[in-house]
């Protein structure tokens, strides 16, 4: 391993990481297997992975290629070399949209091609819900598809030539040959001779196997690809690799079949008694044309309402316990709606016709399309609803098939959603398997035969989608039978004779019950935390296990979540990959020796900016931002902190005493030379330049003043570290604010702190202590009832979110979060109908993340229309400074980084006399600093309506 990891970091250009955190981080994919890889490499071009296979051909060692890591079958873990080929090898080369066709590398994420692609009206068919983060290497490697595949097939249907690279070295470029160039190939010399003529011998030998055993569905992605090294599949190479999980070869390119991509659609909505019912009717409804027809049971519905997941969706179905949905394009929506109403015509006459909506909002279609598309994976934690999820039948058997199905399911006892791409019958489920216990794993297993025993009678596919990895290969002599299987071996051992390219998945695979994530022997370690993790039962091994790996965290735009991913491209610097490391840290066995003391999980957690951009964007409300604080509290017991966090961390009491002398403060801070030597002493990068202290702190403004007005109901302004010491005039105006709005207002008399910036450090006992002393200083207004009104989002989401996860069984706690609103919520519920003078001008709106992950944005939003403001609010997640982070010197890059993604460049585009708006004390700092744009409070926004 050591002269391995050593050759390669001599001779590639890409990143080498045999480190026992590389190597945890890698070692499962979203499946529920869990295998520790030998190293993982992180290849800059294609040369890089030519070296690569070289250098592991050398030394004997498997390989795995690796595009997001979104497998479910187990096929993107293994004892490997792990190539992960999404950071650098990621380039759209050219899309030529007369030919309608994409050469790109295999890194490139979906979502990027659909984009570029998009540009000519033209789309790369198959859609997987891991749209935002799966990659082209990664969809060819398991033939994926999606809702669409109706419209344009599978990967395998869309793929044109690829350029692969063998273990032994070989680079040929394959795609579908004829009989004459087949004839040409055959007789070259060398490898790439020696592969074609027995490629050609093997299609000779097992045509007839092929031609009876493959049954003709649409869905059917088991195995590998065989039809189409016959004639009639135009004895097409590249297709034939296509599904093959890297057991074969490794793709360096990929040209790729583009198709016209409809502009307009309508989506209709058919509601059924049942979802059996409702799969009855799928050949007819077919017939009329739908670019998608999927399906979703009443059993997924209840369930998305029991977690109270968009609790809304069932709402806006109609009548029904079990849904279709088809989707139709067409050049105008007119041609689209037409489409479906065509259908729905017919269907009206017949005798017990469904229920039918057709929709004519955006917004609620793709939401109804989300709903389905987020069925898979994003309901339970690992590893219990997957296993056995996609297969797939003819679609006229579907209704019948799903009746067996489910008495399949009664027999073992088993609660199962239905759902899926019911118009190419595939079907998903969720069923929760106990893969924890002998008896529960047992258990599964016997179901998986039969299910597959099913499947096959009905002329199934035990895949229909995510392939066969290692939950599903094993069965795969019943679908094929044992000399068809013999032919699957004979046909890997042609591209990989060493038998070194993903051993042990799809071909001769480990068992399904073998390498379980988890399994009997899942024994985290039992840690005492700070938090008390409500929502994981009080554990915290429980809340690693949060992430089922989806990827969601892996997107490149959109949403705050996770910012640090958006810009360094790293699997670390992902939500996932943080989650995956603690997770391995209380597993003990690679990480977490040292238990908390971990450096790789330190070094993971050190570019989390702790937005909680995750805990509301993932599905699974993976909440990092707690989870590093509860680990750094650990990781620095008995420790010293770096200086930065003394010096950020602890900003309310160095405020408090420098509010004393603020001028003196202002002149040490300011000046070019004492500046420099403070920023040094506090960690802060010399580019920071350090925020000025207001002359007078807002409380002492507050209590000198002589006048004050009487309002109808009490309530308690917060003055938080940032608005009392360094912005007071947001405070000033919050007051002329509300008391403007009839309310008097008080401030509490002692000094406070929700302790906001001591999370960020892990400085749990002092937060904790804070809050406390919150609580008891502020007993009697919490036990009145008194409304106590924010300004900074980041210290309004402490009595949301922190207090009652440290405080879970204290009341007062409780009342304390319900009582602490942000000015807008504050409005919003309390002077519901006072109208403001409009301002009528545009303005341009950073949300702080917090606001938006665990406070009611929405609720800024009115009441920025409320002032009658034409706002933008910008898609441009987290502003990158985050508290102390963006100051700290080791972050200020990629605080940068995150605020020139988006913000900064909008803000710089505005317009002068366009509004900018930021309530986070980060968030104008960041901008100010980097634009020199003014930011404005919303406190300051509504003061201005007072004067017109
Ligand atoms: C919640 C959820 C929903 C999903 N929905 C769908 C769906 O709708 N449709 C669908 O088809 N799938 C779906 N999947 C499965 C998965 O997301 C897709 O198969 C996806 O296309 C895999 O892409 P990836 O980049 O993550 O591949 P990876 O998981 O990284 O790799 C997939 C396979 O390809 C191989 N591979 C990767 N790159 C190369 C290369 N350069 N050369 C050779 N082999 C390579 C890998 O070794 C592996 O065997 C879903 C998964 C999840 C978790
Ligand atoms: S952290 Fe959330 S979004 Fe990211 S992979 Fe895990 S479950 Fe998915
Ligand atoms: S808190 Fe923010 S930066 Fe940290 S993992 Fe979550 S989304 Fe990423």
């Amino acid at each position: 391993m050591r002269n391995l990891e050593r050759e390669l970091k001599n001779t590639i250009e890409g990143e080498v990481r045999f480190d026992d955190g590389s190597r945890a981080l890698y070692s499962t994919d979203a499946s529920n297997y869990r295998q520790i890889p030998i190293g993982v490499v992180i290849p800059k071009n294609k040369q890089d992975v030519i070296q690569i296979t070289r250098i592991c051909h050398k030394y004997q060692a498997p390989i795995l290629c690796r595009g997001g890591g979104t497998s479910l079958a187990g096929q993107c873990c293994n004892v490997a070399v792990v190539i992960d080929m999404s950071k650098y090898f990621n380039k759209i080369i050219h899309i030529d949209p007369v030919n309608k066709t994409a050469l790109v590398e295999p890194g490139v994420v979906l979502d990027t091609l659909q984009k570029e692609a998009g540009k000519y009206q033209l789309t790369f068919g198959p859609d997987p819900s891991t749209h935002y983060n799966c990659t082209l290497g990664g969809m060819i490697g398991n033939n994926s598809c999606g809702a669409h595949s109706v419209m344009a097939g599978k990967t395998d249907d869309n793929v044109l030539e690829l350029e692969i690279l063998t273990y032994d070295g070989l680079v040929m470029r394959v795609g579908a040959v004829d009989k004459e160039q087949l004839e040409v190939l055959q007789n070259e010399e060398g490898r790439k001779g020696e592969i074609y003529r027995r490629l050609k011998e093997f299609s000779q030998k097992y045509s007839h196997l092929i031609e009876e055993k493959y049954p003709q569905i649409p869905r059917r992605v088991s195995g590998y690809n065989l039809p189409w090294l016959l004639e009639k599949g135009g004895f097409d190479v590249a297709k034939a690799l296509v599904g093959s999980e890297c057991t074969c070869v490794i793709v360096l390119e990929a040209k790729l079949k583009l198709v016209y991509n409809p502009p307009a659609r309508s989506l209709l909505v058919l509601g059924y008694p049942d979802i059996y019912s409702a799969c009855d009717h799928i050949s007819e409804l077919m017939s009329y044309g739908p670019i998608a027809l999927e399906g979703i049971d009443d059993v997924l519905m209840s369930d998305r309402n029991q977690k109270k997941i968009h609790a809304q969706d069932t709402q806006i179905l109609p009548d029904g316990k079990g849904w279709l949905l088809l989707q139709f394009g067409g050049e105008s929506k007119k041609e689209s709606d037409a489409k479906a109403q065509k259908m729905m015509e017919v269907l009206q006459k017949r005798e017990n016709p469904p229920s039918m909506r057709l929709y004519d909002h955006p917004e609620i279609e793709q939401k109804i399309m989300e709903t389905r598309e987020a069925g898979v994976g994003t309901q339970e934690r690992v590893p219990n609803e997957k296993g056995w999820e996609d297969s797939a039948v003819p679609p006229e058997r579907l209704g019948d098939y799903l009746r067996d199905f489910r008495r399949l399911f009664q027999k073992y006892e088993y609660e199962c959603a239905l759902y899926g791409h019911f118009g190419q019958g595939c079907v998903h489920t969720r069923i929760d398997f106990d893969l924890y216990t002998t008896e529960g794993i047992a258990k599964y297993r016997s179901f998986i035969d039969e299910a597959a025993d099913l499947v096959v009678r009905y002329g199934g596919s035990l895949s229909g989608e995510h392939g066969d990895g290692q939950s599903r290969a094993a069965l795969l002599p019943k679908m094929f039978g044992s000399e068809l299987i013999q032919g699957f071996r004979e046909f890997k051992s042609i591209w990989d004779p060493d038998w070194k390219m993903n051993p042990g998945k799809l071909i001769d695979p480990y068992s399904p019950i073998e390498n379980l994530r988890l399994g009997p022997d899942y024994k985290p370690v039992k840690v005492k935390t700070h938090f008390a993790f409500p929502e994981d039962d009080g554990s915290f091994a429980k809340a690693t296990l949060r992430c089922v790996g989806i990827g969601k965290c892996r997107r490149n735009e959109n949403g705050t979540m996770c910012p640090s991913y958006m810009v360094t491209k790293e699997e670390q610097d992902s939500t996932r990959g943080r989650a995956r490391l603690l997770f391995e840290m209380l597993q003990g066995e690679i990480i977490g020796k040292n238990g908390w003391k971990d450096e790789s999980v330190k070094q993971a957690l050190d570019l989390c900016l702790a937005c909680k951009g995750c805990k509301k964007e993932c599905p699974m409300n993976v909440d990092m931002a707690t989870y590093k604080a509860e680990f750094l509290s650990h990781y620095y017991q008995g420790r010293i902190r770096p200086r930065s966090a003394y010096a950020f961390g602890l900003i309310y009491w160095w405020s408090r005493v420098t509010s004393h002398f603020p001028t003196i403060a202002n002149f040490f801070l300011t000046h070019s030379f004492f500046s420099r030597f403070i920023k040094w002493g506090i960690g802060a990068h010399p580019k920071r330049s350090l925020p000025r202290f207001a002359r007078k702190s807002f409380k002492k403004w507050f209590f000198q003043r002589t006048s004050s007005a009487t309002g109808h109901k009490k309530v308690i302004l917060w003055p938080d570290t940032f608005n009392n010491y360094f912005h007071p005039q947001h405070a000033k105006d919050a007051v002329d604010v509300l008391e403007h709005l009839g309310f008097e207002v008080s401030v509490p008399k002692v000094s406070l702190c929700c302790g906001r910036p001591l999370y960020d450090y892990g400085m749990l006992t002092l937060a904790k202590k804070n809050l406390r002393q919150i609580m008891k200083e502020l007993k009697k207004e919490i036990h009145d009832g008194t409304p106590i009104i924010g300004l900074e989002p980041s210290c309004i989401s402490v009595f949301r979110d922190e207090l009652t996860n440290l405080f879970p069984s204290d009341m007062d706690a409780k009342r304390l979060k319900n009582q602490t609103l942000l000015l807008s919520e504050f409005i919003h519920f309390y002077a519901k109908d006072h109208s403001f003078k409009p301002l009528n001008k545009k303005a341009l709106v950073q949300g702080h993340c917090h606001h938006k992950s665990v406070i009611h944005f929405e609720y800024e939003k009115e009441i920025l229309q409320r002032l009658g403001l034409d706002i933008q609010i910008l898609d441009s997640g987290c502003c990158g400074m985050a508290g102390g982070f963006g100051f700290e010197k080791d972050h200020y890059d990629i605080s940068i980084k995150a605020a020139e993604r988006v913000l900064l460049p909008s803000i710089r585009n505005a317009p002068l006399d366009t509004l900018i708006i930021a309530n986070g004390f980060s968030c104008k700092e960041q901008i100010e600093q980097a634009t020199g744009r003014k930011v404005y409070h919303l406190s300051q926004i509504i003061k201005m309506t007072f004067n017109g």
